[in-house]
């Protein structure tokens, strides 16, 4: 189990975060829009409430792109690191997983809008469970 709190950041290191908590989940989502957002095949993250996460450097770099119909995607104005994104209904955050400093403790559990995955990228054979379009609630 990580210490806690846990930290991370982008990639030019002007933004760090905190995290006061282990996750629960974590997931793959091979949407369109993150194979867009990450120029790979897949995205992975992790479900955090905002209130266990605190920014404490960069405040000002964090920058938002938030789509009509979906979660905002929030990453750094400087080096364009993925960061968190962020349920506009309930704050949640989806924080990725490679923007933590260490093992966050958590690991992706299902996979999720499959149906879209890329071509030329097999998902790999780990058992997880698959969901042509988003995880039905529950
Ligand atoms: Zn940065
Ligand atoms: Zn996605």
């Amino acid at each position: 189990m990580p210490d806690l709190p846990q930290s991370g950041g982008c990639l030019c290191g002007g933004v760090r975060f905190e995290l006061d908590t282990v996750p629960e989940t974590a997931s793959y989502c091979h949407c369109t829009r993150c194979q867009r957002r990450t120029g790979t095949a897949a995205s992975v993250q992790t479900r955090v409430s905002a209130d266990d996460l605190r920014v404490v450097a960069g405040e000002e770099l964090v920058r938002e792109w938030a789509p009509a119909d979906g979660w905002a995607k929030c990453f750094c104005g400087r080096c364009g690191g993925a960061l968190w994104s962020r349920d506009p209904e309930t704050g949640a955050l989806g924080v990725r997983l490679g923007a933590f400093d260490s093992d966050p403790g958590v690991r992706p559990s299902y996979r999720q809008y499959v149906a879209y995955a890329a071509a030329w990228e097999q998902i790999p054979d780990d058992g997880l469970p698959r969901f042509d379009e988003r995880r039905p609630p529950g």
